[in-house]
């Protein structure tokens, strides 16, 4: 009798502790934060979304992969129990907008940029195909809620674009604006006056926080600051070109150390430089012009 009770106690506490470490795993996995107001960054590795609560449903932006978009659809069941209205991508990589069918039950409508949706066809992405897309710009009304989105030109990946909430005044873009870290490497599928012109563009809309697909959320200052160091990057390296150096000379001289204190600084400067070089001889053809030896 007595090892039986034991047996059960230690099936009981097994079962438990089972349960705590998967929640735990999760807990260390995927985190769900308030912004401010109804809106809410998720984060899951060192992918960002955000998604958007109003009285009368919710809009989620990018749902990342299926693992993660399964997570977070039973976390909103779970805290909000209202019905997912919107799924909204912000450009066409599969890292960010796979995942999106499991949001398909819910007779969600599904929203990106028009080319973003030719991408997704075109390449066969395995993601859901938008319901509605648009061109420069759409507003969406939830609740109280406003979600202005727009496109502002070429910066990274086919038909990236930003999120405006309102009232909240939270701005949300994915990949071409990265807060206190340097952009990803060799600046890998970026184009860089691109995301110079987007993000000067995003600096005139009316936000006061920002959250990024990647890397810290910050304030419109952090916002100026990317800016001023992709200008500098993008300048020195110009000069470099102009004065003759070679990619190599690049590498080693060019410093901007006012951006020291970005994430990786040291480590992806050089690379950082060799992504600008590359898009300046082959976008912008300076290989092959005749004013430079
Ligand atoms: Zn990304």
């Amino acid at each position: 009798m007595r090892k039986i009770n034991i047996l059960i106690l230690l099936a009981l506490l097994f079962s438990s502790l089972n349960l705590s470490v998967n929640q735990l795993a999760y807990a260390n996995e995927y985190k769900i934060e308030r912004v401010t107001g109804n809106v809410y960054r998720f984060v899951s590795g060192r992918h960002r979304s955000v998604f958007l609560v109003a009285e009368n449903g919710i809009l989620v932006t990018d749902p990342l992969n299926t693992r993660t978009a399964t997570w977070l659809k039973k976390e909103l069941k779970s805290r909000f129990d209202l019905p997912v209205k919107y799924v909204v991508y912000s450009h066409n990589h599969s890292d960010h907008i796979y995942g999106a069918e499991v949001f398909r039950d819910s007779r969600a409508v599904f929203v990106s940029s028009q080319l973003t949706r030719q991408d997704i066809i075109v390449t066969r992405a395995k993601t859901v195909i938008p319901d509605v897309t648009f061109q420069e710009k759409m507003n969406i009304t939830l609740g109280e809620n406003q979600v202005e989105l727009r496109y502002h030109g070429p910066n990274d990946g086919r038909g990236s674009i930003s999120m405006l909430f309102k009232p909240e005044k939270v701005l949300f873009v994915v990949d071409w604006i990265v807060l206190n870290r340097m952009v990803w490497q060799e600046l890998w599928s970026y184009d860089i006056q691109g995301m110079i012109n987007s993000t000067r563009e995003v600096l005139d809309l009316d936000f006061d926080l920002f959250v990024g697909g990647h890397s810290d959320t910050g304030k419109k200052a952090d916002v100026q600051k990317y800016l001023s160091y992709i200008e500098a990057l993008y300048s020195a390296v110009i000069d470099g070109i102009h004065s003759g150096k070679n990619l190599e000379q690049l590498k080693s001289e060019i410093r901007l150390d006012q951006f020291s204190h970005l994430e990786n600084y040291e480590e992806w400067l050089p690379k950082n430089i060799e992504g600008v070089w590359k898009r300046l001889m082959n976008e912008s053809g300076m290989a092959w012009r005749p004013d430079i030896d």
